[in-house]
């Protein structure tokens, strides 16, 4: 079973009303059914069966900018590259790109972080099971 990870996904804690981004792995301890910690009050949360199908159904909306944002910096190495190498020898050159890489990630920045507004999930604390010594 091939997890799915989210990027720009956050998770909203039930006992501290923290919100927080979560990465990879602790995406694949939600799937798993294993619990995460919280970190505003350091509580145990799991996803629900809800959430988890919710999280499930999730889209990957910033895979593509993140591949924007990678040939972005890609042009920004061969340009920049070029230069320090004396192949390129065109300042005006170097100001586009500075003025095209530094803006296109202003611009994906603020893009990523509409498209994945609404990649959340609520968690629940972890409740102590009967017998489970604490
Ligand atoms: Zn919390």
């Amino acid at each position: 079973m091939s997890s799915p990870v989210i990027i720009g996904m956050k998770v909203h804690c039930n006992a501290c009303e923290k919100e927080f981004p979560i990465g990879k792995k602790q995406q694949m301890l939600l799937v798993e059914d294993k619990p995460i910690v919280c970190k505003g009050c350091n509580s145990e949360l799991i996803m629900s069966s809800a959430q988890k199908q919710r999280f499930l159904g999730f889209d990957n909306p910033a895979k593509y900018l993140m591949l924007v944002s990678a040939g972005l910096g890609l042009l920004g190495v061969i340009i920049f590259g070029g230069t320090f190498l004396g192949l390129l020898r065109s300042d005006a050159l170097v100001l586009i790109t500075v003025a095209v890489t530094v803006g296109g990630n202003l611009v994906l920045g603020s893009k990523l972080k509409n498209a994945t507004k609404h990649l959340m999930v609520d968690l629940d604390p972890k409740l102590p099971r009967d017998g489970e010594s604490i």
